[in-house]
């Protein structure tokens, strides 16, 4: 199959052979001809796929006839994250090369005026996350009655953010008669309902779930004794004699030793930048851009932080923690050996990672090679002695104040959480009365800073009430 047989526009086969693309993906082959057909379509497929193309392809043929108009885009796209947003925003870019159309990104942590401009000049495309698009329809800037086509992208995880009732707020403010293409990755019953409530007669499109990584590439456990000073020797030998290393993600369990990493790479000389979601949108966003471009080749990151993301040629991944949920592994080797380049994940185990490294193996359905390793004997500076000093003093000190776990120490959990919702992007969900509650507990996008022990932050109310006691009347 090629890109000509779908019935893509010459312009937009252009770019994609300027891209280097020889042949669709799965999602590509089967989706495009339906979009072009003007069908509503349900794609269950992965980022990693070639999923942005599968519907960015066929727009730009589609927008090809017709213009903008002033504050009413032709074409709504609906991502959960900034990043994401600003990815299909690229990819715009480089499909779009050859036509002249006007882009717009409404995502938060930018400022409305300049938002505002883009939006009255007329934007052919409008990339949006929900919670910034409402904002901007509540305040009388955009009209959404001339969209043609909605995307709805990474529906499941907007369903985790607690973004459903903002799309269905959405879904009712374009017309009926709107082509939707509706992407998720899995199909939850809440998801199912919406695709049921909101689009008319789709065609279903499904690609393979994205295990295919944990083939493709060579994986690898190295031991390390827990002190966090062996672990970056450990880590830092590993850097120094991976073979062919281009790129690399480096991921830890923990933000804060995402930094401490960072730090402690940079001071050996390495060229590295950190991804966590205490960094502003910003620096997120510029360390992105130096990584993407070359400038760096060392991302540290924690999962939150990467998730979703597309970065291209990966070529190594280093866990310098075995991730605690056994799906984070999958998901974080499958950022290098994409689109069937090839590439290494090596893990580093400390004596303490015993179940974790079980559960993993257990999904994988086999023990993942072990090797030796070399730890980098480097000499280190007194900065760094003084940076590992710092981390267990830390620890104790923490340990010291979790000792008494009451409500004080749940409340200190719960705001540190806010702080960090507003720095992952989800500070833009808006969520439903029912939902709030929900966030007490910590959710798969958050970061924590500790291991979760017992309960963690969560203590049951039932187990802070006084205990009453019983006297023989009663
Ligand atoms: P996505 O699933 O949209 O995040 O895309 C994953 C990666 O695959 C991106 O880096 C794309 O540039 C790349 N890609 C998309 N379509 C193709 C294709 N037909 N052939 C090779 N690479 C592709």
């Amino acid at each position: 199959m090629t890109f000509a047989e779908l019935g893509l526009s010459a312009k937009v086969l252009a770019a994609v052979e300027a891209a280097g693309y020889k042949s669709p993906t799965p999602i590509q082959a089967q989706a495009i001809p339906h979009v072009l057909a003007r069908k509503d379509i349900v794609g269950i497929a992965q980022t990693g796929t070639g999923k942005t193309a599968s519907f960015v392809l066929p727009m730009l043929s589609l927008l090809e006839k017709g213009r903008a108009r002033a504050r009413m885009p032709r074409t709504l796209i609906l991502e959960p994250t900034r990043e994401l947003a600003a990815q299909v925003e690229q990819n715009f870019a480089i499909y779009g090369q050859n036509h002249k159309l006007t882009v717009a990104l409404l995502i938060g942590g930018v400022s409305f005026a300049e938002q505002d401009k883009k939006l009255d000049r007329g934007a052919d495309v409008l990339i949006a996350t929900p919670g910034r698009l409402l904002d901007h329809v509540e305040r009388g800037k955009l009209l959404l009655t001339g969209v043609e086509i909605l995307v709805i992208d990474e529906a499941d995880r907007m369903l985790d953010m607690g973004f459903i009732p903002d799309i269905e707020r959405i879904c009712k403010l374009v017309p009926f008669t709107r082509q939707t293409l509706f992407f998720s990755a899995t199909m939850p019953p809440e998801i199912e309902k919406l695709t049921g409530q909101f689009l008319h007669n789709p065609v279903h499109v499904q690609v393979a779930r994205q295990a295919t990584a944990a083939e493709t590439v060579r994986q690898v456990l190295v031991s390390a004794p827990s002190f966090p000073k062996d672990k970056r020797a450990v880590l830092r030998g590993e850097i120094r004699r991976a073979r062919n290393l281009t790129t690399a993600i480096i991921f830890c369990n923990r933000k804060r030793d995402v930094s401490v990493v960072y730090n402690s790479l940079k001071r050996h000389g390495f060229n590295a930048g950190a991804l966590h979601g205490d960094l502003d949108q910003r620096e997120r966003m510029a360390t992105l851009a130096k990584f993407r471009a070359g400038e760096i080749n060392l991302l540290v990151a924690s999962d939150v932080a990467a998730r979703g993301l597309d970065i291209p040629a990966v070529s190594h991944v280093f866990n310098y923690d075995v991730p605690t949920h056994a799906e984070d592994y999958v998901h974080r080797i499958g950022r290098t050996g994409r689109a069937g380049r090839e590439g290494d994940a090596v893990t580093i185990v400390t004596p303490e990672d015993k179940r974790h490294l079980a559960a993993i193996e257990a999904m994988l359905g086999r023990p993942i090679p072990r090797r030796d390793t070399e730890p980098d004997d480097t000499a280190l500076g007194a900065e760094d002695v003084a940076e590992d000093g710092d981390s267990r003093g830390r620890r104790a000190s923490r340990n010291r104040k979790g000792a008494g776990r009451g409500r004080g120490a749940q409340h200190e959990g719960r705001s540190d959480r806010r702080g960090q919702e507003a720095s992952t992007g989800a500070v833009e969900s808006r969520k439903a009365p029912s939902q709030r509650s929900a966030a007490r507990r910590p959710r798969a996008d958050e970061e924590p800073d500790e291991p979760v022990v017992g309960l963690g932050g969560h203590v049951p109310d039932f187990l802070l009430r006084p205990v009453r006691k019983l006297n023989r009347e009663d």
